[in-house]
């Protein structure tokens, strides 16, 4: 029998596992996605880079029959961890191929995009209903159950809402109230690269320069490669997304002492 129908609001990756284990665990998921199509979905969109997947990241995927092998066999597992300064001194260099001997999975580069696809395959998968387009704008609540009202004036009934609507949740602040997080003026160039060169060795390198600046690389697959380059920018500038060719992308970099 179910153990009720639960509206998740938001289809990134918490909303997308969220869903897969409440479905393992006998409820009645149904996923609500603001943007019109999957392609949109989460930070992916803006993020065009890849993220680096810790063991117990993998580990709570394994739960998922199979959903651990998707993942491993559509990214790179990091074999060595160094850190460097922008002059070329090495501080500290240290192979983690242990990890998966230790905790059973090693740190895993992979992109972003295949994260999200493989996630919302098992969605569709396991039948698990995802509406896309749907805006939430409100909701209300009694002893039995919460009302969600989305943006095209639609209107859905559930036993549980578990919000996953990101940073500027929704969700958090009909409930608990106006809640913006600060920009803090940390700013972060990244990029895809196909020259992997010296990461042939599946390395994730960090770089430190100076003025508090950090340039970060790791394969994602055996041909591409990461990268993302940090740095203060005014805290008077606006918080924002924007693309950048790939000649910004340099100047940037290099302004910042790489
Ligand atoms: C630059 C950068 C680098 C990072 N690198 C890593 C890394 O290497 N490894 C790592 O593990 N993590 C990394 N992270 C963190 C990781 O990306 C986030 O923690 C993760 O994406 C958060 O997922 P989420 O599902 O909570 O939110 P999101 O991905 O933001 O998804 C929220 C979803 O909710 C939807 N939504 C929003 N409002 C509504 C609404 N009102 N109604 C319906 N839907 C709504 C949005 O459209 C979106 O699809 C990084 C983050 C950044 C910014």
């Amino acid at each position: 029998m179910s153990q009720g129908t639960v509206l998740v609001i938001g289809g990134g990756v918490a909303g997308a596992l969220t869903s897969l284990f409440l479905k393992q665990n006998g409820f009645l998921p149904e996923l609500y996605e603001r943007v019109a199509a999957f392609n949109d979905v989460g930070v992916v969109k803006q993020i065009k880079g890849s993220l680096a997947l810790a063991p117990n990241g993998l580990k709570i995927l394994s739960q998922i029959p199979g959903l651990d092998k998707k993942f491993l066999d559509n990214g790179a597992p990091l074999n060595y961890l160094s850190h460097r300064t922008s002059h070329g001194t090495i501080l500290a260099e240290t192979p983690i191929d242990i990890y998966s001997l230790r905790f059973g999975y090693p740190l895993l580069g992979i992109k972003r995009t295949v994260v999200l696809r493989l996630l919302h395959e098992e969605l569709n998968r396991q039948l698990i209903p995802v509406h896309f387009g749907k805006s939430l704008c409100a909701l209300t609540q009694s002893n039995e159950h919460v009302t969600v009202e989305f943006q095209d004036g639609t209107k859905v009934i559930g036993d549980y809402l578990i919000g996953c609507d990101g940073l500027r949740s929704t969700v958090r602040q009909l409930l608990f109230g106006s809640d913006q997080p600060t920009y803090t003026g940390l700013t972060q160039t990244i990029g895809i690269t196909d020259r992997i060169g010296q990461l042939d060795r599946s390395e994730m390198l960090n770089v430190y320069g100076d003025g508090g600046t950090h340039f970060i690389t790791y394969p994602f697959n055996s041909k591409e490669a990461c990268f993302a380059c940090t740095f203060r920018e005014s805290i008077a500038d606006t918080e924002s997304w924007r693309t950048l060719s790939t000649e910004q992308a340099l100047k940037f970099i290099h302004e910042c002492g790489f």
